[in-house]
């Protein structure tokens, strides 16, 4: 999708911190992290947001949540705990228009989520 920053590093066009990569997910360290381990999970077909799933993408979606959970213990996080956050459109707070997972921890996020 033109004008996408996330589609853009998944082709490459700008950097990024890669730590995974596959044929239809990427994985990268986020450029503000707000924890110690602070990564994005993306598909790499471009969907704006949850709302843009369909049935067509619930493979790529579960292959997802088990590569946050492996990612999660490479971190070191796995047994301490962490947080996964999907912002979804403006009150949701997402500020790129391409769906993807904060794997978020290495430090006690607290309680607060809204
Ligand atoms: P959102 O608010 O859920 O849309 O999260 C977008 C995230 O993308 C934020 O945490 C940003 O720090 C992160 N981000 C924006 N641009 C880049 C980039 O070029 N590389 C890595 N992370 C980015």
């Amino acid at each position: 999708m033109d004008n996408c920053i996330f589609c853009k590093i998944v082709n490459k066009e700008i950097p990024s911190a890669i730590v995974f990569e596959n044929e239809d997910i990427l994985c990268f360290k986020d450029i503000n992290p707000v924890a110690p381990v602070h990564i994005l999970v993306i598909p790499k077909k471009h969907l704006t947001s949850l709302n843009d799933l369909t049935e067509d993408d619930m493979a790529v979606t579960g292959r997802i949540f088990v590569l946050i959970k492996q990612l999660a213990a490479e971190s070191g996080v796995a047994e301490s705990g962490y947080r996964v956050v999907v912002n979804c459109g403006p009150d949701g707070g997402q500020e790129v228009g391409h769906l993807h997972y904060h794997l978020i921890g290495g430090k006690p996020l607290g309680k607060k989520i809204g």
